[in-house]
């Protein structure tokens, strides 16, 4: 007689062994919705290579937020598009600026949400770079000064979690030490730490008004084509005091998520980002791909690579499907 081998289909034989089996559970815990914050009242502009994402005023954001609250999302990543621009990017960090505003109005209106907002300048610069312009390139060290008061402003606003995406070295440790002194320093830091320069974000440039109006972002972002460096960043950013590492994108980078996740211990956030959501949305439509079924696949498998908080634009109807 032949002796026994191992068949893996018994254990696939119905949903039920399936179930017990399965090594990755997806939670509406793992989402985080990003919200864009616009001027005036009444404003829900859907942003077009994001089909189901606005622009949203602050009565309207507080409405959204009630909503992806209530579907068991504990968090959203905040963006701001202000008023107006200047070369300093003065609006990411006046008291009064659209960020500022709209933190003070969620926190008090929905308990229990996590406000995470984003720290960076090339939403509020008239040139629509990440910090300030020195001979035609952004000065890393001048920028830090302007994050940190970004950042210490979001607090005083009423932020959860600062998340700085610029990519200037030392930044985290700045912002760090500026929140330390002011007293915030149960603020957590949710840093950008493996970002790199990618062709994905296309459509958040619509939705942020932030396309650099000169050259791109290769000086501070990351070369795609590199996975060692993304080590460095994130032990530099673990070392300079940030409580959770995010690698964005999410998709093409699942070996730098697995990677981060087996060498450190910190929480590891990923991004699936505008473009990833637009190509699947693009396809969804066109009857080319399940959508329920990709919306979750992706999903998972980003978890299954490693990582623990998935910020996506699909929150909403991936909570919905978890149920
Ligand atoms: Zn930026």
């Amino acid at each position: 007689m032949d002796k026994p081998y191992y068949r893996p289909r018994r254990l696939r034989i119905n949903e039920t062994i399936r179930s017990m089996v399965r090594e990755t559970r997806l939670s509406p815990s793992n989402l985080v919705f990003p919200l864009f914050v616009c001027p005036g009242e009444q404003v829900r502009k859907e942003i077009t290579a994001m089909p189901g994402n606005y622009n949203l005023s602050i009565d309207q954001i507080v409405e959204e937020c009630r909503k992806v609250r209530s579907l068991g999302i504990p968090a959203i990543l905040l963006f701001g598009l202000p008023p107006s621009k200047d070369e300093a990017g003065s609006g990411a960090y006046a008291d009064d600026g659209i960020v500022q505003q709209a933190v003070r109005a969620i926190k008090s209106a929905v308990s229990g949400l996590v406000v995470i907002a984003d720290v960076c300048l090339c939403e509020y610069t008239s040139h629509g770079h990440c910090g300030e312009i020195r001979e035609g390139d952004v000065d890393n060290d001048a920028t830090l000064l302007l994050l940190s008061k970004t950042a210490l402003s979001y607090a005083r606003a009423g932020a959860d979690i600062i998340a700085p995406s610029d990519m200037m070295d030392g930044r985290v440790r700045a912002i760090r030490q500026t929140l330390d002194e002011s007293h915030f320093e149960t603020i957590s830091i949710l840093s950008y730490a493996a970002k790199y320069a990618s062709g994905f974000y296309g459509p958040f440039r619509e939705a942020a008004d932030s396309a650099p109006k000169f050259g791109d972002r290769r000086s501070y972002q990351m070369d795609p084509a590199n996975q060692r460096e993304a080590i460095r960043e994130v032990a530099l950013d673990i070392e300079e005091g940030a409580d959770m590492v995010m690698v964005k994108p999410a998709m093409p980078y699942l070996d730098v998520i697995y990677r981060v996740k087996t060498e450190f211990d910190h929480p590891v956030a990923a991004y699936q980002v505008s473009g990833e959501y637009a190509a699947l949305v693009a396809a969804q439509r066109n009857g080319w791909l399940e959508k329920d079924r990709t919306i979750l696949e992706s999903l998972t498998c980003i978890k299954r690579a490693g990582a623990d908080v998935i910020i996506t634009y699909f929150a909403k109807e991936a909570a919905q499907l978890l149920g």
